[in-house]
């Protein structure tokens, strides 16, 4: 795991003034990467790091000579249209890259001349996918929804015997997997009914699923487990992650063999990834509660005890058609930490997904599962905030929500605060549902 470096000294101040504004999510600490062009442009999607509302853009600050050595390396591997060959250097070249990154956009930097010209407004900027993503595997760490979800089912046994020994996951759709604004098409499918015949026709219950996204680095061969000891080292870093979800089709088709068609119409990826080097400030112990199975071996180490977590605020904001239409803003629904919701670490979950020997490659997704806090506020998807659709949750315009109506905009954020830290954010992860072909 890395060590508090110069880069992340809350003292440090950006030439990009907009960088040192308090409620940035995007200060010269954080320095996550994206994939961007200008808006309405045919340039070349390429490599971008964000400071406050600008982008550097990372093949024509290479071009321009602001990088050398290790960090010109990676910058050059950012050029391209996705991320994954910067994925693939590995740490030291991703903290080569920070390093140059951030003397270059301090305060009295020499490297300004060169660099100022060369950045883009985020305003201007439209996103695609951070990564090819070669395989989505999606977990369920959050225990707090799988006893939630389970009582829903099982109210005498909400939570399943293995759910305390083993991160439970599945291997997800990648192709599916769009930016943050992408539309999601409302999904049709087979759904229970009442009599003896399933109903086919569109999803009257699509819902969210507020989780982190870790986007792996240089991997492992096939047949070559990662032990947890190295398993950060795997994670290049984090993205808002929105697993959308059609909750009527899921029961229907999920036995025996898991989720299928309710869960691959659309899953909302954030543009913005926070490496794990800035969140670094952000560690927190972790440990299963006392009494609970303590972890196997494999999925056990000091480091992960000792700073395995991270300290994640997290919300989800909706705005409906009819919101919008009046020009009402947002209305935030939940707030909630990733540390309180997660029983397994994203160590472990590399740990896990390697133990028996399968490979994972550099830009692969693996989400988190569902984080809901263990209050309902802090409910990480509809199916929780509405107790399966039975308690509508009344907006401020007077409309009510059991799961989203066409139009529906659901929006993540994110953040870490700490005391001597510099808050940094995740920007948005956004999806607006549209309605099913006809
Ligand atoms: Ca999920």
């Amino acid at each position: 795991m890395y060590a508090i470096n110069e880069t992340h000294d809350p003292a440090l101040r950006s030439w990009v003034e907009p960088a040192n504004a308090a409620d940035t999510d995007f200060p010269i600490q954080n320095l996550p990467f994206a994939v961007f062009r200008r808006r309405g442009s045919d340039e070349a999607f390429r490599g971008g790091v964000a400071i406050g509302d600008r982008i550097v853009d990372l093949a024509a600050a290479g071009g321009a000579g602001v990088f050398s050595g290790e960090a010109a390396t990676a910058a050059q591997a950012a050029s391209g249209d996705c991320l994954n060959p910067l994925m693939a250097l590995g740490h030291r070249a991703w903290s080569a890259l920070r390093l140059a990154l951030s003397r270059a956009l301090r305060e009295g930097a020499a490297e300004r001349s060169k660099l100022e010209p060369l950045l883009v407004e985020q305003s201007q900027a439209e996103y695609t996918l951070p990564s090819r993503i070669g395989d989505y595997t999606d977990f369920y760490v959050g225990i707090h929804h799988a006893t939630a979800v389970g009582k829903l089912f099982r109210p005498d046994n909400p939570l399943l015997p293995n759910y305390k020994w083993v991160p439970i996951g599945y291997h997800g759709r990648a192709s599916s997997v769009v930016v943050s604004g992408h539309p999601i098409r409302r999904p049709q499918g087979q759904t229970r009914g009442s009599g003896d015949t399933p109903q086919f026709g569109p999803s009257q219950r699509v819902d969210h699923e507020l989780e982190l996204g870790f986007l792996i680095g240089p991997g492992n061969e096939l047949g070559e487990p990662i032990p947890i000891a190295q398993a950060e080292a795997h994670i290049f870093g984090v993205a808002l992650f929105n697993d959308w979800s059609a909750r009527d089709i899921q029961p229907w088709e999920y036995q025996p063999l898991g989720p299928f068609l309710a869960k691959n119409f659309g899953s909302t990826i954030a543009p913005w990834v926070v490496t794990m080097e800035a969140l670094a400030p952000f560690r927190v112990p972790f440990a299963h509660p006392e009494g609970d199975p303590q972890p196997l071996p494999y999925l056990d180490s000091p480091a992960n005890r000792e700073q395995g977590g991270l300290d994640i605020k997290l919300e989800t904001w909706l705005q409906t058609g009819a919101m919008r239409k009046a020009g009402q803003p947002p209305t935030r629904l939940t707030l909630g930490n990733a540390s309180e919701a997660a029983y397994w670490t994203a160590a472990q979950l590399v740990a896990h997904h390697t133990v028996n020997g399968c490979n994972l490659r550099p830009g692969d997704l693996l989400g988190s599962g569902t984080l809901s806090g263990p209050n309902p506020d802090q409910a990480g998807s509809m199916l929780e905030l509405t107790v399966g659709g039975k308690n509508p949750i009344t907006l401020p315009n007077g409309e009510t929500r059991s799961f989203f109506a066409d139009g529906d905009t659901l929006s993540l954020r994110a953040w870490c605060e700490r005391d001597g830290a510099r808050r940094i954010g995740f920007g948005e992860c956004s999806g607006t549902i549209v309605a099913a072909r006809s």
